[in-house]
């Protein structure tokens, strides 16, 4: 085992580990603020997505920058912001990262996830990261943080303690104690100590994302033959590998792109997609969810950006994050919802008019199965068709989810 979980040395030599080219980017993002449509803008976003090197990362650092990696589902990137560091979402190696060294450490029975973040440290691929950050959203998340402290104990990895009890006086007062154990860390890391004033400002800043994202889900709800679900899903993904700074004003141009374009809405089944809150699905699977036939309406991709609709600022800036982690009313399947399950489903069926719902689930990922369970029995009660379908990361065949999804679609056509 202690073999297993040695590094590989030297890590770029690793080049076995890598399908494809590495990309390289400028120091300032200057591919991104050129970029003069949204096709080039998906077409860099492909790029970047495809080279599990972190292209974003490495780019930032040529520019002296250091960058912190941040598991799914919830971090508080604005925390890491403040100290002028990258927070860079980790969500997997996705189909181009070959798991060797990770499947003989970790057992069979376990997320895709897991497996390739840990490869992807065990072969070198998180160089450009100088710190970890993972929160307690499961068992395997967990152990995920201990194994890291193992294998690269010269970068310092921290483990988020989440509340769950929303009720409790002691919830908040919690999770700031977490945030300052975080930040202690991020003082000895970069050598400077913490302002409340400057969280205040990243803040406003992750906000600022936050509404442009909601604006992008709201035209996808609203207005879906506008925008193509993949293109949708690239353009939030970048925003948790770009500084903010560069997405902002990105993700400004493509929306107002989008908006102008006169696509009318095809005849399609409008449904939520439950379950990819952590593990992300391949772009292919979420093109052949529209391909047969639906629209997503509401989903839960790439949760960073909205497990919230906004922080107040309020005095302390501390306690304004802890107060909208535990307030939202966004439910995921590693967070308890401030009302039940059941209802929440039902809440977000009629916010989005959905018709049905594909749960999408990570293979082997017990918080969106445990979900499933109780989803359902709310579901049939209201007599709502579902689809349950599992995915891997390194999912190349469809065939079966093709198959499954075209009998959804007609079930509700011809029901
Ligand atoms: S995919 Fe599920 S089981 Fe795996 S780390 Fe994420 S939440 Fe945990």
């Amino acid at each position: 085992m202690a073999d297993l979980l040695a590094i590989q040395d030297p890590p770029p030599e690793r080049a076995d580990a890598v399908e494809g080219d590495r990309v390289e980017l400028a120091a300032d993002f200057r591919e991104f603020g050129d970029a003069h449509s949204i096709e080039e803008i998906l077409r860099l976003a492909r790029e970047v997505l495809g080279d599990p090197t972190f292209p974003t990362a490495r780019a930032w650092r040529k520019a002296g920058g250091r960058a912190v990696g941040c598991f799914p589902v919830y971090t508080p990137q604005e925390i890491v912001h403040s100290f002028g560091l990258l927070p860079v979402a980790l969500s997997g190696g996705g189909e181009n990262l070959e798991i060797s060294r990770a499947d003989a450490a970790l057992g069979s029975f376990l997320c895709s996830i897991s497996k390739s973040t840990l490869e992807a440290a065990l072969t070198g691929l998180l160089e450009p990261f100088d710190a970890y950050l993972f929160p307690y959203i499961c068992d395997v998340s967990r152990n995920l943080e201990g194994i890291f402290s193992r294998v690269l104990p010269s970068r310092p990895s921290h483990m988020l303690h989440l509340p769950q009890n929303f009720t409790s006086p002691s919830a908040i007062p919690f999770l700031v104690a977490e945030y300052r154990s975080l930040i202690a860390k991020l003082e000895r890391l970069t050598d400077r100590p913490f302002s409340p004033e400057q969280l205040g400002r990243s803040i406003e800043l992750f906000n600022e994302q936050r509404a442009l994202v909601a604006r992008l889900a709201a035209l996808q709800r609203d207005a879906p033959g506008k925008i193509g679900l993949v293109e949708y899903y690239l353009l939030r993904r970048l925003g948790g590998l770009l500084p903010r700074e560069v997405h902002i004003p990105l993700l400004r141009r493509a929306l107002a792109e989008i908006e102008r374009r006169e696509r009318k809405n095809k005849d399609a089944i409008p449904i939520l997609l439950v379950g990819p809150f952590c593990e992300q699905p391949t772009l292919d699977l979420l093109q052949l969810i529209e391909d047969v036939g639906c629209y997503v309406v509401g989903d839960e991709l790439q949760m960073l950006h909205h497990w919230c609709p906004s922080i107040v600022p309020g005095p302390d800036p501390l306690e304004s994050l802890a107060t909208a982690y535990l307030r939202t009313p966004v439910d995921i399947g590693v967070r308890l919802t401030p009302t039940t399950k059941g209802a929440a489903i039902q809440a977000r069926l009629d916010a989005a008019r959905a018709q049905g719902v594909v749960f999408l689930t990570a293979k082997f990922c017990e918080p969106a199965l445990e979900d499933v369970v109780l989803y359902r029995r709310a579901l049939e009660h209201r007599r709502v068709p579902y689809l349950h379908m599992e995915f891997e990361e390194k999912s190349t065949t469809y065939e079966q989810a093709r198959l499954q999804l075209e009998t959804f679609v007609e079930s509700i056509l011809f029901d």
